[in-house]
C-alpha cells in the first residue's frame, strides 16, 4: 500500500496534499501528516516510523476546506472498488481541489462566484482571465497598469490567482498589494521562485504556475483545443495577446496541472473595462456596496444587501456583479429602466413571474455539477423543476415585453420610452425551452431519488425494459425466499425459523437454540451467535446468485442510464446555460423592481449633460436599518465644471455683474460639527449615481443623474490600518490618485481630507486640492470638512457653494436635524456645546475673545492677509445669532 501511496504522491504537483482513503478516513502521511495535523489541530501518530494524520470521510468537507483556506491544494484518493481481505484496493486520484476551484457546495459561497483569476503580465499592463467552475463563467480582459489590475481583482474577489513562476515583483504585488514602482517588493523568502501563498490583506491564494503555459503561442494553442476552434477572433481576443496567454493558462492549469473537465466553459467573453463605470477598489469599500465595511456589521448593511430581492442564488450573483460594474452608456441603462418601469407596470405579473422564478433555483450551478461529473439524480429533478418552468417563464417576459404602459409618462421629468421592452424581449428570447428534456427526466428520474448514483433506486419502473426484468427477478427472488421460509418452517416444525441476509455471508437461516435439535441434516452450519446458529443450503445459495446478480446488474444499470440521461442534457448545455443567464438577469431585473416598489424609488432621468439634481433624497441602506429615527430627505444640485485642460481657467462666467440664472455649482462644500450627517449625505449622493448607472431607480422623490466616468471617493480611514501605512500616507496616496485621473465627467466625494496632519498643513492641502478640482478638472464634487477656513473659498471661487447640516437647540440638548442647507455654519459652535455641557462662563468669553484674536490674524494660504469676504462677513452674522434661528433654505427651522 505504501508502494501505492508512493507512486500516487510522485505523480502529484507538489504543493498538493494528498488525502489517501482507508477505509472511512482520509489518511495523510509524511510530511503532509504534519501540515495537516498543524492546520487542523489533529492527532499526529506514527505507525512503523511512518508519520499519519487521519480525517472521518463524512466529515472531510469541512477538513478540506480548512486545508483551502490555508492556502493548499488537496489531492483525494478514493477507492475504486470494494475491499477485499488480502488485496490490495485500487486506488486513483479523483480531484485536485485549490480555493479557486473547489466544488463543494457547503464551501461555496451561494450568492457569489467563486473565481480562479490567472494574471499575465505583458511588457506593459496585464491579461487577466477569470472562470468559475462552479457556472461555466469565463471572461478576460486586459489592463493597463498595476492600479486598474488591482481595481479589477478587488471588484472580482477571486478566491485563487495563478501567475508565471517567473514575475516575482507581479507575485508580491499580488499578496501585500503594494504598487511596484512605489515601493519595492518585499519577498521576505528572497527565493528565486515563490511559494503559492494566501494573501492576509485579499484573502486570495497566490499560486505561481509554469511560465511558459503564459506565453501566447502555447495559450493559443491551449484555448483553440479547448473550444476546438481555428482562430479566437470570434471570442473577441484578436491582437490581446495579454489576454489569451491569461486565458490559456486558466485552462492549461485546469486541465493539466488539476486534471479536471472543463465541458462546461462552452465560451470566453471579453470585455473591455472602458463600456463600465470605473468604480476603484477602495470606492467599492468606502461606499460598502457589497459588503459592510466592519465585520460586525450587519451583511445586510451594503448595498447589495439593501438592494437585493432576488429570488436565485445566479440573480443574486448578477446583481452583485452589477452593482460593481455599472454600466457606462445611455442605452443599456435606458433598457434597464424600462425593464424595471415595465415590471412596477405590471405588479402582479412581477409577483407572478418572481414565484415562478424561485422553482428554478440555481440553475447555473446545476449546470455546472452536471458538465464537472458532480452530479446526483437530484440535480436531474432539480434540472426538471427548472425546466418545467421555463416555457411559463417564457411567456411572462413575453406578455410583460408587450405590456403598453398603464398611463401615459409625466411629461416633466419622464424619459420619452418606447411602448414595451427591449430588454425582457431579448430575455424572453434567449430563455429557450426544453420539452423533450424535461419529459426524459420526468419518465426516467424518481420524484425523490437518493444521494447517491451508485446505488439504486433513481430510475422509475417502466422507463427502461432492461432494468424492468432485472428488477422483477430481485422481486421473484425475495418472493420465493418468503415462500421458502414459510416451506421451512412447516418442513421443519420450527415456528421461529427465519431467513435472513448479511452482507458476509448473503442469505442464511438463522434458528434458535432451543430449536437446534429439529435442524435438518442437509443444513450446512455458517455460525453460531448468542442464542442460536445460522445455517445455508444449497437451494437458498442458488437464489441468492440470481437475487444479487441481479441487484448488481440493475444497480449498474441504473448508474448507466443516469450517465446516458446527463449526456443527453449536456448535449443542450450551451442553449441551456444562455436560458440560465437570461433568467439570472431577468431575476436581477424583477429583484429591482421589487425593491423599488417596496422603498417607493424613482426613475431618475439620465441624460450626457453633467447634472445632478436630486430631490428629496434617501441613503439607500441606512433608510431601511435606520430603527428608532425617521430618515431625513436631501436634495441635490450640482453641475460639472467645463473641461479645462492646460492652465487655470481664466474667465469664470459668473464673475460678469449680470444676475444671471441660478446655476448649480460644481463643488458643494459641506461643514457640520461631528455626527451632524454629513458623511451619510456625501456617501448617499455617490451611491445614487452609482445605481443610475446600474439601471436601478433611485430612493428619491425625483432624480436626474446624468453619466458619470468614474466615481472617486476618499472617506475614513477605518480599513487603512490594516496597510501598515500611515494614515495620511495613504490618505494622501488616494488623493493624488483622484487629482491624476478625475475628469469632469467624473464624481468626487471626499470626506474630511487633511485631516491626518498639523492643522495648517492640512487646510493648506485641503484649501488646494479644492481650487485644483474646480479650476483644473471640473469633477462635480461633494466635499465634507471640518475646516470651517474653507467655506471662504466660496467668495473665490463662482462654482463652490457652502452647505451645512442643521443642528437645533433644545432644553439644553443639540438636535442634529440631519438636514443640508444652504451657507456656511457657524464656526463656534464647539463653544457652544461647551456651554450646553456647562463650562463656566468666564472660560466662554474668554475663549470667545481668543477666537475672534485668532482669526483677525489669520492669514489666507496664500500668503495674503485675510480680507472681510462675504461668507465671512456671512458667517460673522451667524455667529450673533443663538442657533436656534438658523433657518434652512426651505424656510424650516
Ligand atoms: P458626520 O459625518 O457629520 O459625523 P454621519 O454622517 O456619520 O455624521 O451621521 C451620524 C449619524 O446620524 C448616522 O449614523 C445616522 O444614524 C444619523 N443620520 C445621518 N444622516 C441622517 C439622515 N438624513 N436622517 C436620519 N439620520 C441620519
Amino acid at each position: 500500500m505504501m508502494a501505492q501511496y508512493r507512486r500516487i504522491k510522485g505523480e502529484l504537483p507538489r504543493d498538493a496534499l494528498l488525502l489517501f482513503r482507508l477505509g472511512d478516513f482520509y489518511e495523510m502521511f509524511f510530511e503532509d501528516a504534519q501540515v495537516g495535523a498543524r492546520i487542523l489541530g489533529l492527532a499526529l501518530t506514527r505507525r512503523n516510523g511512518v508519520p499519519m494524520c487521519g480525517l472521518p470521510y463524512h466529515a472531510a468537507s469541512a477538513y478540506v476546506g480548512r486545508l483551502l483556506r490555508a492556502g493548499y491544494k488537496v489531492a483525494l484518493c478514493d477507492q475504486l472498488e470494494e475491499a477485499r481481505p488480502g488485496k490490495l484496493v485500487k486506488r486513483e486520484v479523483t480531484a485536485i481541489l485549490t480555493p479557486g476551484t473547489h466544488w463543494d457546495e457547503r464551501l461555496l459561497p451561494q450568492e457569489q462566484n467563486n473565481f480562479l483569476a490567472a494574471v499575465n503580465p505583458g511588457s506593459s499592463g496585464y491579461g487577466l482571465a477569470v472562470v468559475d467552475l462552479s457556472t461555466g463563467e469565463f471572461r478576460a480582459t486586459e489592463l493597463e497598469d498595476d492600479q486598474a489590475l488591482q481595481t479589477e481583482l478587488e471588484r472580482l474577489r477571486p478566491a485563487e490567482i495563478i501567475h508565471p513562476a517567473g514575475a516575482t515583483t507581479l507575485h508580491s504585488l499580488l499578496l501585500e498589494g503594494r504598487v511596484a514602482g512605489n515601493h519595492p517588493p518585499a519577498d521576505p523568502s528572497g527565493s528565486a521562485e515563490p511559494q503559492h501563498r494566501r494573501s492576509p490583506r485579499f484573502g486570495w491564494v497566490v499560486n505561481p504556475y509554469e511560465d511558459w503555459a503564459f506565453s501566447p503561442d502555447t495559450a493559443q494553442y491551449t484555448l483553440r483545443e479547448h473550444f476546438r476552434v481555428a482562430t479566437l477572433d470570434g471570442f473577441g481576443l484578436k491582437g490581446r495577446p495579454r489576454a489569451i496567454g491569461a486565458a490559456g493558462a486558466v485552462v492549461h492549469y485546469l486541465t493539466q496541472h488539476l486534471r479536471r473537465d472543463l465541458r462546461n466553459l462552452t465560451h470566453l467573453s471579453f470585455y473591455h473595462r472602458g463600456d463600465h463605470l470605473v468604480l476603484d477598489a477602495a470606492t467599492l469599500r468606502h461606499l460598502e456596496v457589497l459588503e459592510p465595511l466592519h465585520r460586525d456589521a450587519p451583511r445586510n448593511a451594503s448595498l447589495y444587501g439593501a438592494l437585493n430581492r432576488t429570488v436565485t442564488p445566479m440573480g443574486a450573483r448578477r446583481l452583485r456583479d452589477w452593482l460593481s460594474q455599472p454600466l457606462a452608456t445611455l442605452e443599456p441603462i435606458h433598457q434597464r429602466q424600462d425593464a424595471i418601469q415595465t415590471f412596477l407596470d405590471n405588479p402582479e405579473l412581477l409577483e407572478r413571474f418572481r414565484q415562478q422564478l424561485a422553482e428554478v433555483r440555481d440553475l447555473e450551478r446545476i449546470l455546472g455539477r452536471l458538465s464537472t461529473g458532480n452530479a446526483n439524480a437530484r440535480d436531474l429533478v432539480a434540472l426538471r423543476f427548472a425546466l418545467e418552468q421555463m416555457p411559463g417563464l417564457k411567456q411572462l417576459l413575453q406578455s410583460l415585453a408587450e405590456a403598453p404602459p398603464p398611463h401615459a409618462p409625466l411629461p416633466a421629468l419622464s424619459e420619452p420610452s418606447s411602448p414595451r421592452s427591449v430588454l425582457l424581449q431579448q430575455l424572453a428570447d434567449q430563455i429557450h425551452t426544453f420539452p423533450d428534456l424535461a419529459d426524459l427526466i420526468r419518465r426516467a428520474i424518481v420524484d425523490d431519488p437518493p444521494l447517491s448514483v451508485k446505488e439504486g433506486g433513481l430510475i422509475r419502473d417502466g422507463f427502461d425494459p432492461a432494468l424492468d426484468e432485472l428488477r422483477r427477478a430481485m422481486r421473484e427472488g425475495k418472493d420465493w425466499i418468503a415462500r421458502y421460509q414459510a416451506e421451512e418452517i412447516q418442513r421443519t416444525g420450527i415456528a421461529s425459523l427465519k431467513v435472513r441476509y448479511n452482507s458476509v455471508f448473503g442469505y442464511y437461516i438463522e434458528v434458535t437454540r432451543a430449536n437446534l435439535d429439529r435442524v435438518p441434516p442437509h443444513y450446512q452450519r455458517k455460525q453460531t451467535i448468542a442464542n442460536g446458529e445460522r445455517f445455508i443450503t444449497p437451494e437458498l445459495k442458488e437464489i441468492e446468485t440470481k437475487i444479487l446478480g441481479a441487484e448488481e446488474g440493475s444497480t449498474k444499470l441504473e448508474y448507466e442510464l443516469f450517465q446516458q440521461i446527463r449526456e443527453r442534457v449536456l448535449a443542450r448545455l450551451a442553449p441551456l446555460q444562455e436560458a440560465a443567464a437570461a433568467l439570472a438577469r431577468a431575476d436581477a431585473l424583477a429583484g429591482l423592481a421589487e425593491t423599488a416598489r417596496l422603498h417607493q424609488y424613482c426613475r431618475p432621468v439620465v441624460r450626457d449633460e453633467g447634472l445632478l439634481e436630486i430631490r428629496d433624497g434617501r441613503h439607500p441602506v441606512l433608510e431601511q436599518t435606520l430603527l428608532d429615527e425617521r430618515f431625513v430627505p436631501n436634495d441635490t444640485w450640482l453641475a460639472s465644471g467645463p473641461a479645462v485642460s492646460g492652465s487655470v481657467a481664466e474667465t469664470e462666467p459668473h464673475a460678469s455683474t449680470a444676475p444671471a440664472e441660478p446655476r448649480p455649482p460644481q463643488i458643494a462644500l459641506i461643514t457640520g460639527p461631528n455626527m451632524a450627517g454629513k458623511s451619510t449625505y456625501i456617501r448617499q449622493v455617490a451611491l445614487l449615481v452609482l445605481m443610475a448607472h446600474v439601471g436601478s431607480f433611485v430612493p428619491a422623490r425625483s432624480a436626474r443623474i446624468d453619466l458619470v466616468d468614474r466615481i472617486f471617493t476618499r472617506i475614513g480611514a477605518a480599513d487603512d490600518l490594516a496597510r501598515g501605512q500611515s494614515t495620511f500616507m495613504v490618505e494622501m496616496t488616494e488623493t493624488a490618485h483622484i487629482l491624476h485621473h478625475a475628469t469632469a465627467r467624473s464624481l468626487i466625494v471626499l470626506d474630511e481630507v487633511g485631516r491626518g496632519t498639523s492643522t495648517f498643513d492640512g487646510l493648506s492641502l485641503a484649501w488646494s486640492i479644492v481650487e485644483f478640482i474646480h479650476n483644473q478638472i471640473g469633477a462635480k464634487t461633494l466635499f465634507a470638512t471640518h475646516y470651517h477656513e474653507l467655506t471662504e473659498l466660496a467668495a473665490r471661487l463662482p462654482r463652490l457653494k457652502n452647505y451645512n447640516v442643521a443642528v437645533r437647540e433644545w432644553r439644553d440638548q443639540i438636535i442634529f436635524l440631519h438636514k443640508i442647507v444652504e451657507g456656511a455654519t457657524d464656526k463656534s459652535y464647539g463653544i457652544h456645546v461647551a456651554r450646553l455641557a456647562g463650562v463656566p462662563q468666564p472660560v466662554l468669553d474668554r475663549a470667545r475673545v481668543i477666537l475672534a484674536n485668532l482669526e483677525e490674524a489669520e492669514l489666507n494660504p496664500d500668503g495674503t492677509p485675510k480680507t472681510r469676504t462675504p461668507a465671512r462677513r456671512d458667517r460673522e452674522k451667524l455667529r450673533q445669532m443663538p442657533p436656534s434661528t438658523q433657518l434652512d433654505l426651505f424656510g424650516n427651522p
